[in-house]
């Protein structure tokens, strides 16, 4: 129907890569060396507790931030396929 399909900025580009980060974050278990996810408390694969009941605050933040950037990206994405 139409030609416009330049509607994204680089910079929801640029932060559409940062949110993919925040999402698929993997860090090594310190036991198994296995790729474990960031959000995970324990390694799946042998068990280890990564960090104890207090550092849960860090990851709140990162969390709230990951949701923005996934919010302002779904709307520079449906603002890119309207008129
Ligand atoms: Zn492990």
């Amino acid at each position: 129907m139409s030609g416009k399909a330049q509607g994204v900025h680089p910079l929801l580009a640029l932060i559409a890569e940062n949110s993919h980060w925040f999402f698929m974050a993997l860090i090594p278990c310190p036991s198994c060396k296995s790729r474990v996810s960031k959000q995970a408390a324990s390694c799946p694969h042998c068990g280890h507790q990564f960090k104890a009941s207090g550092s849960i605050n860090l990851s709140d933040p990162v969390h709230v931030i990951g949701v923005i950037l996934a919010i302002i990206i779904a709307i520079g994405a449906v603002m890119a396929f309207l008129p």
